[in-house]
C-alpha cells in the first residue's frame, strides 16, 4: 500500500496516481489494470475537494498564488482526496444534442443545484469541472454516484435519453442525449 502511495507522490504524480488508483480499484477483479496516458500534472492544480494547491511539485494548503496563477489553475485532486473518491469511483457525464445547446444556461443551473444538494449531505461528492465539449458539455465529478444522479435529474427535468457505462475501476461514464424537449417525442412515463 505505501509503495503505491509513494508512486503517486513522485514526479510522475498524475500518471502514477491514476495507475495506483486503477490498481487498487481492480484488486478484487481478475482483469489487468488499464494504463492510461495522461500529461504531467498541471501547475497550479487546485484540489476540487479540499482546496489544496499543487505547485512546485508539492501539494500544500498554504501555497500563495498570484492572480495569473489563479487564472491559469486547473481543477484536480490531491492524493488524500483521491483516496476518498476511490471508494466510490469517479464520474463523467457527457451532454449532447440540439436541445442541450439551446438550453445550456438552464442545464448548467440545474447541474449546480443538484451538486449543491449532494455536497451538503455528502462532502466527498463534488463537481470537478464543467466544460464545453464540441457542441455539448462535459461534467466531471468526484463520485460516480453524483454523475449518475446528475444524469437522472437532468433527464427528469428536461427529457431526452441517458445511457450509463461502468468501468471495472468503478468509474461511471454517462451520456445524456437531449435532442427534443420534454413533452414532445422524448416524453416517456408520467
Ligand atoms: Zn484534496
Amino acid at each position: 500500500m505505501s509503495a503505491k502511495r509513494q508512486i503517486g507522490l513522485q514526479s510522475k504524480q498524475s500518471r502514477g496516481l491514476i495507475r495506483s488508483l486503477n490498481r487498487s480499484a481492480v484488486q478484487d477483479d481478475k482483469s489487468p489494470p488499464v494504463a492510461r496516458k495522461t500529461p504531467p500534472l498541471h501547475e497550479p492544480t487546485v484540489c476540487a475537494r479540499c482546496g489544496a494547491v499543487f505547485l512546485r511539485k508539492t501539494w500544500r494548503h498554504n501555497h500563495a498564488l498570484s492572480e495569473a496563477q489563479i487564472e491559469g489553475a486547473e481543477w484536480g485532486f490531491c492524493p488524500a482526496c483521491q483516496q476518498v473518491s476511490r471508494r466510490e469511483g469517479q464520474g463523467r457525464l457527457l451532454i449532447r444534442g440540439a436541445a442541450a445547446g439551446r438550453n445550456r444556461d438552464a442545464i448548467e443551473k440545474r447541474i449546480h443545484n443538484v451538486v449543491a444538494r449532494a455536497t451538503k449531505t455528502q462532502p466527498e461528492r463534488q463537481l470537478v469541472s464543467l466544460d464545453a465539449r464540441d457542441s455539448g458539455l462535459e461534467v466531471l465529478t468526484t463520485s460516480q454516484k453524483l454523475a449518475h444522479r446528475l444524469a437522472h435529474e437532468l433527464k427528469k427535468a428536461f427529457g431526452g435519453r441517458v445511457t450509463y457505462t461502468w468501468s471495472d475501476d468503478g468509474t461511471l461514464f454517462a451520456t445524456w442525449d437531449y435532442q427534443t424537449p420534454k413533452g414532445r417525442a422524448a416524453r416517456q412515463g408520467p
